[in-house]
């Protein structure tokens, strides 16, 4: 019934006060509930943490009186024929709120304390002539007014990794960014990389993104994230905290590098805190990839432990996740699978080295390779998936030489670390068919252990949106972890 929980070890050199105790029950027992697969009992809850009836009767009602947890309803149990009143968490009271930035769009979601997605929202960016980096270009900003992708969307209903599952998985798979291609905006700005070269140097990060002005794109997501905001309040959620999800490395707040955006060094998480008009809204800000792995992490069944999730778009970057823990690296600067090198004869990349996968597999590869593509379309994974699907010589070379490409690279990984499944998400969940081939067969060559042990390749669960409602669950982590600060706030 009840899982093991993280447990929150006192100080053992101090001693320990009445609240901290209390404070630290009131975690043990929350955590439980957490955790559960069903809902639990306060019989169950006492046999779990080894704590008195009595102790966890004032914890729950403590618990209840916040709105933290709801009781269901009473159910005859063995053979007392007493009711079972079980326990669950709430879907009004705390939320959490993700906010994520691509090199194409700007999206916004929010999450419950279940886990659930209850709100999600997507904007293409659009163009403003005029404030191009470089000549006949735009810059591109997102579209403040744009489109649910999946208005009231429950896909996610997950829990923490450090917790237990809760055992829901997302009711269906993402509709990915199909639902909402052929929703016409301007056309965005070019991407600038043409040419069998890519074009090499640090500075501007040239060739691999939009310029796109963070202020700008910063104030067109804060706008999205109030709109989500009071979309959460008129379900009765409080939206407690925010993570941005950015495709690069970050250092507290700050963007040090994401090329595909053209940014280096912008204080995003200082930016969008005084943009956003809620008081006291702390905003974090972490990779993308790892997100994502998150997202997926919650949303997959009890049997994902073990894996990495290969984000594809103009950056790849990979989230690994090993017994179920979600590994971070010293900086949480790890996932730069689009900087793994293939072939050391290979082209020049953005990031000073050469022969990296990105060269190889990052969409605007893809992209170049076809004549009749457009060098930036507005749907790029959606586009190359029409052209190829009508027999796109061009662009099936392409993709298979994306596909053993990823493949080199991911067999390297697996060979280290030994993960039985490779998820394809972002833009390559759209594509997996087109890849999933091309990968199997050098994993099979490359890694030593698949006689005995097949690796899955399958497309993620959440495709394009697992980063933004990794950030969410990011987000409404800190009070599944610690009820305590929304106790306090709640006088
Ligand atoms: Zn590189």
């Amino acid at each position: 019934m009840t899982r093991p929980v993280h447990r929150v070890a006192p100080a053992t050199d101090t001693p320990v006060r009445q609240d901290s105790l209390r404070a630290h029950n009131l975690i043990l027992t929350f955590r439980q509930i957490v955790g559960a697969p069903v809902p639990i009992s306060r019989i169950e809850l006492a046999a779990a943490t080894g704590l008195t009836r009595p102790t966890i009767s004032r914890i729950v009602d403590e618990l209840l009186t916040a709105g933290l947890v709801v009781e269901a309803e009473p159910a005859r149990s063995g053979n007392s024929g007493r009711p079972r009143v079980g326990l669950s968490l709430a879907r009004t009271g705390p939320a959490g709120l993700g906010l994520d930035i691509r090199a194409d769009s700007l999206s916004v979601c929010v999450v419950d304390l279940t886990g659930t997605v209850r709100h999600l929202d997507f904007a293409p960016h659009r163009v403003l002539p005029g404030h191009g980096a470089e000549s006949g270009d735009h810059a591109a900003v997102a579209e403040p007014t744009g489109r649910h992708a999946a208005p009231s969307h429950s896909g996610a209903a997950v829990a923490d990794p450090n917790l237990g599952r809760q055992g829901v998985a997302g009711d269906e798979p993402s509709p990915g960014r199909r639902a909402v291609a052929g929703d016409e905006q301007p056309s965005p700005g070019r991407w600038t990389v043409a040419g069998d070269e890519p074009v090499a140097g640090l500075g501007r990060a040239p060739g691999r993104g939009r310029d796109l002005d963070p202020e700008d794109t910063l104030r067109s997501l804060a706008a999205m994230a109030e709109k989500a905001i009071r979309a959460a309040m008129a379900e009765n959620l409080t939206v407690v905290g925010a993570t941005l999800a950015v495709p690069g490395p970050v250092d507290g707040g700050m963007v040090r590098f994401a090329p595909t955006l053209g940014w280096r060094d912008v204080d995003a998480g200082g930016i969008l805190a005084t943009l956003i008009g809620t008081d006291d809204l702390p905003v974090g800000v972490d990779n993308d990839a790892g997100l994502a792995a998150l997202g997926e992490l919650y949303a997959g069944g009890p049997e994902l432990r073990d894996f990495v999730c290969v984000s594809g778009e103009f950056d790849i970057g990979a989230g690994l996740v090993l017994g179920g823990v979600p590994l971070r690296g010293s900086r949480g600067w790890g996932g730069e699978l689009g900087h793994v090198m293939v072939d050391s004869a290979g082209p020049a990349c953005a990031c000073g080295a050469s022969g990296c996968l990105q060269c190889y597999a990052g969409l605007q590869r893809i992209i170049d390779a076809a004549p009749d593509l457009p060098s930036s379309p507005q749907q790029p994974a959606v586009a190359i998936d029409t052209l190829v699907s009508n027999g796109s010589p061009e662009i099936l070379a392409a993709l298979n030489r994306a596909a053993s490409a990823l493949g080199i690279a991911v067999s390297a990984l697996v060979n280290l670390v030994n993960v039985d499944t490779v998820l394809l998400g972002g833009s390559y969940s759209l594509l997996t068919s087109w890849l999933t081939d091309g990968i199997d067969r050098e994993l099979r060559s490359r890694v030593l252990t698949t006689r005995w042990s097949p690796i899955e390749v399958r497309p993620s669960l959440l495709g394009p949106d697992a980063a933004v409602i990794g950030a969410a669950l990011q987000a409404i982590d800190q009070v599944r972890r610690d009820p305590n600060p929304w106790l306090a706030r709640r006088g």
